[in-house]
Parts: C-alpha cells; sequence; structure tokens
C-alpha cells in the first residue's frame, strides 16, 4: 500500500471555511498496521480504502481508494482475487468479532454502572434527619464497613449524622 505524496494534505471545505485536516491515508496507514499486526494476516490481504460521506468536492484527482461511498462499494467488488482461504476468513471474522464484543461488553457496563450511581444519588436525595441538610453519598475509608457507600450529612464535620 503506498501512499501517494501527493495528497498531502488533505483540505476540507466545510461551511465555506477550508481546513487542512490530517491524510487520511497516513491515518489508515496505520490502521492497517494494527489490524496487520491483531489479526496476523499479511499486510497484501488488507485494503485501505478511504470513503468520504456527505457533499465533499475533491479538487485533484484523487487514487483509487479514495473515493465516495458507492464508490467505496465498486472499490471492494473490484478485489476479486483470492488471498485467504476460508478457513482464514472465518477465523479473521471472529478475531475482529471477539475484540469488538469484549470492548463493546466492558463500555456497556462502565456506562450501566456510571447511570445508575447518577439516577441513585437523585432518586434518593435525603434529608439529614438531624440538621435537615442533604446527605450525599459517600463511601467509607476505614473500619469494618471501608469500602462501602454509606450516606453521610452534607454538613459533616458539623453534624455527624450517617445512614446505610
Ligand atoms: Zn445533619
Amino acid at each position: 500500500m503506498g501512499i501517494p505524496q501527493t495528497l498531502t494534505p488533505f483540505t476540507s471545505k466545510i461551511f465555506k471555511h477550508s481546513s487542512k485536516f490530517q491524510n487520511p491515508l497516513h491515518q489508515n496507514f496505520k490502521h492497517v498496521k494494527t489490524l496487520e499486526a491483531c489479526l496476523e494476516i499479511d499486510k497484501c490481504a488488507i485494503f485501505s480504502v478511504f470513503i468520504f460521506v456527505g457533499d465533499s468536492t475533491f479538487k485533484t484527482k484523487m487514487p483509487d481508494n479514495v473515493t465516495f461511498a458507492r464508490g467505496g462499494i465498486d472499490y471492494i467488488k473490484r478485489k476479486t482475487d483470492i488471498l485467504l482461504s476460508s478457513e482464514e476468513v472465518a477465523d479473521v471474522i471472529a478475531q475482529i468479532e471477539k475484540g469488538r464484543l469484549t470492548r463493546g461488553f466492558k463500555t456497556n457496563y462502565q456506562h450501566i454502572k456510571h447511570v445508575k450511581k447518577i439516577v441513585r444519588e437523585k432518586a434518593e436525595t435525603k434529608s439529614c434527619s438531624k440538621c435537615g441538610a442533604n446527605m450525599v453519598l459517600r463511601k467509607a475509608t476505614k473500619g469494618k464497613n471501608a469500602g462501602n457507600e454509606f450516606w453521610g450529612c452534607s454538613a459533616f464535620p458539623k453534624c455527624r449524622n450517617v445512614a446505610y
């Protein structure tokens, strides 16, 4: 995969302002390197294609692998040489799926945890039974309850009221 030097830098015209951004082929080059290492397949079997969406325009003629949505499909369809066996293809798909699943699962779990905490804090906002100030969720750092959350009066240390 060669990188045509004439493409540097790319210019994108957004709302009449032209702005230069990192040559996507250089970015894709890093992605290809990562895929090559992660999937343990030869780089000859990896094709880098950059597909623009929306109403971008090219000022100069673009190489084969820089295209608009429809052209991206055509580019893929033109690759008809068999480079990987069906077992290798299945293996690559499985590895990608595995990576996606792990990451998706982790992100999802963290998100749910975060949302639950906010919801709990909002739903359970309570007032101190002794002084009427808001109770806040705190985490015990010492004692037999270390690591556990508890409700403490926001007026601490003036008021030492707690609730579990
Ligand atoms: Zn209080």
